[in-house]
């Protein structure tokens, strides 16, 4: 009998690099692995896990719905998606819905929706500008749609139809602007590409440029979205709307689910053009709706800000003792910590060690992404294992 860790590397493809840790249960924002070892849980299930682990209202939501129905197809009406779309409608600026699984689904929706409207109101324009350093999936397209060639090396050639510009650079977007441009894609905040924020008027400046060429916003809000960055949706911190916008992670809190939202004008679907046969079932919709509406009802965007200054504010503590921290970034619970040289990989098994779970983003920087509903307690807990695994680096 080998250990779960010996089992799984030889029957799984070996496409991701694993963490030596077998998680067994979750509660809150911390987990236990299957020796009982227990961790607070820095990285909430990569930025899923909006309400902690195992919440009671989700347990609710799930075992209500399965008992009740689980699957259909959304070629019929069901409860829960009608539902669950009309409390995304009502508290954001778009008009219509469609539910899918995951986020490179929302945002090949997104895209396709782009790409329709290109066809029947831009003369056929089909390109899509996107960021460098920025994430949209791992489909062939939104591999494509990345703007990191490191995901696209080994999978050339590439759906075509996307183009990069650095993120901030407004006037790199004009010029990369062409009849065939139908619309512009970016995360408010750069999520997976190193927790980027975008320069004060950038986004505002995106939006009047899309304007003015009459070509569309896609927000890419799957990381950002559901309160995140400290506001239900990350635009709502910068001023601005989107047409179309793609959620996926928190959305669910956990259980898959994705969705692409547009406003009416740009909703150009017409019956066929979009499908999928799990998207809006009832089980993951059902689910959602009771997630969303406890972020709504509590005002867990608010939680989310105030617990995110906090964090920010001890990790800049943090800094002033620690000269091997360079830079400490971040908007509501995103946050990410870069330092002198690359110690990232070797932070996180030092933190598995004192009990905490971070996110190596980049060589040498980690991302921190809690659960929103964290207290300050928790970060407390959390950062000074995080602070007793820094000891441990020289
Ligand atoms: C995670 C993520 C995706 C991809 O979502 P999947 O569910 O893994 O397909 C796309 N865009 C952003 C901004 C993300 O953070």
């Amino acid at each position: 009998m080998k250990d779960w860790q010996a089992r799984g590397n030889d029957i799984l493809f070996n496409c991701i690099k694993r963490i030596p840790v077998t998680i067994a249960r979750g509660q809150g924002v911390r987990v236990w692995d299957d020796k009982d070892n227990e961790y607070i849980d820095f990285v909430g299930g990569w930025a899923v896990c909006v309400l902690g682990h195992c919440h009671p209202v989700m347990l609710k939501a799930i075992n209500k719905q399965a008992k009740t129905l689980i699957q259909t197809s959304h070629i019929y009406y069901t409860k829960p998606y009608i539902e669950l779309a009309e409390l995304l409608v009502k508290n954001s600026c778009l008009d219509r819905v469609f539910m899918c699984n995951s986020g490179l689904e929302a945002n090949e929706g997104a895209v396709k929706l782009a790409r329709r409207y290109g066809k029947l109101k831009l003369n056929g324009a089909y390109e899509v500008i996107t960021a460098y350093n920025s994430f949209h999936g791992r489909s062939l397209a939104m591999t494509a749609a990345t703007g990191q060639p490191k995901y696209q090396e080994a999978y050339q050639p590439l759906p075509v139809g996307f183009v990069h510009v650095p993120f901030n650079d407004i006037e790199a977007l004009k010029d990369a602007t062409t009849a065939k441009t139908c619309a512009v894609m970016l995360e408010p905040v750069q999520g997976e590409g190193g927790v980027n924020l975008p320069a004060p008027g950038y986004l505002k400046a995106v939006r009047q440029w899309c304007d003015e060429k009459g070509i569309l916003l896609i927000l890419d809000e799957i990381q950002t979205g559901m309160g995140r960055l400290g506001t239900l949706w990350g635009y709502q911190s910068y001023g601005i709307e989107p047409d179309i916008m793609s959620l996926s992670k928190g959305l669910g809190g956990g259980i898959p689910i994705g969705a692409f939202l547009a406003k009416e004008h740009c909703a150009v679907f017409q019956p066929g053009d979009h499908g999928t046969t799990f998207g809006g079932n009832p089980l993951t919709c059902a689910t959602a709706l009771a997630v969303v509406n406890y972020v709504i009802d509590n005002d867990i965007p608010a939680a989310s800000k105030k617990a995110g200054r906090y964090l920010l504010k001890s990790l800049q503590k943090l800094q002033k003792k620690n000269p091997m921290i360079t830079n400490v970034r971040g908007q509501g619970l995103l946050v990410a910590v870069e330092f002198n040289r690359d110690i990232a990989a070797e932070l996180l098994t030092a933190c598995l060690q004192s009990g905490v779970l971070i996110n190596a983003m980049k060589p040498n920087t980690i991302r921190i992404m809690p659960a929103l509903v964290i207290t300050n307690d928790e970060i407390d807990e959390g950062l000074a294992r995080l602070e007793k695994a820094l000891q441990n680096i020289t």
